[in-house]
């Protein structure tokens, strides 16, 4: 079992990015958030928990985020490669995924650190749309949708995420400054981050995240 980490702040291109590269990379998506708000729309016990959490733009607890993610695993086999978008975004979700993926016999093979200033971010953030049915990013200036108000893939409605409001999107920021910067350093002196510059736009970012990749499989093959 392979991973690859998407890490970066909220509006840093993760969720973009991901679902630009997954399929030509044959990697299997994990976006936590997408997870949880799948479950908030069921009306999960998982899903009315973590939705007081989310509302807030705080951090769903990390026993609640690692059930999440040790089941999803278990679905898959052992030679599957995942991306990981938005997780492990603590400290104790990082130790957690490093015990996990030894049980499994399995590898980060690489952290990509999508690295924007502040201002890119919430710009990106406040004008973000997301397709209600299948979770689709766009942005009302630098990726509209063909027609708007409509998802380009599934046709579904787009939204403005409950958290992407601008008093939300701070405290957002804040949590990613608190809880999750700590985590470059981490994979740094592990040799695992490359750091991309992500104020460029998405289709650039994309081919940046793929040339990276593309240089890992290779490193990858001569071991
Ligand atoms: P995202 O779609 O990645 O921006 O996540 C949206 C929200 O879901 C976050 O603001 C958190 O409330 C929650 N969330 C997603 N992933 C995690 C995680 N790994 N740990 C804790 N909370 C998370």
């Amino acid at each position: 079992m392979k991973v690859v980490i998407l890490l970066g702040a909220p509006g840093s291109g993760k969720g973009t990015t991901a679902e630009r590269i997954r399929d030509a990379a044959h990697l299997i998506h994990i976006s936590t958030g997408d997870m949880l708000r799948e479950s908030v729309k069921k009306g999960t016990a998982v899903g009315r928990e973590a939705e007081t959490y989310m509302k807030r733009g705080a951090l769903v607890p990390d026993s609640v985020i690692i059930k999440l993610v040790e089941a999803r695993l278990d679905d898959g086999g052992v030679e599957d490669a995942y991306l990981f978008d938005g997780f492990p975004r603590t400290i104790p979700q990082a130790e957690l995924l490093e015990k996990s993926l030894a049980r499994r016999q399995g590898r980060i093979a690489q952290v990509l650190f999508l690295d924007a200033p502040r201002k890119v971010l919430i710009e990106r953030l406040t004008g973000r749309r997301t397709c209600r049915k299948c979770g689709t990013n766009f942005h009302i200036k630098n990726i509209p949708p063909k027609k708007e108000g409509v998802c380009d893939t599934c046709g579904g409605e787009l939204y403005q995420r409950p958290d992407d409001h601008e008093e939300t999107i701070v405290r957002r920021l804040d949590v990613y400054n608190n809880e999750t910067e700590g985590l470059i350093s981490r994979y740094d002196k592990q040799g695992l981050l490359v750091r991309v510059d992500s104020s460029q736009e998405a289709s650039k970012l994309a081919s940046d995240v793929q040339r990276v990749l593309g240089t890992a499989a290779v490193k990858d093959g001569k071991r």
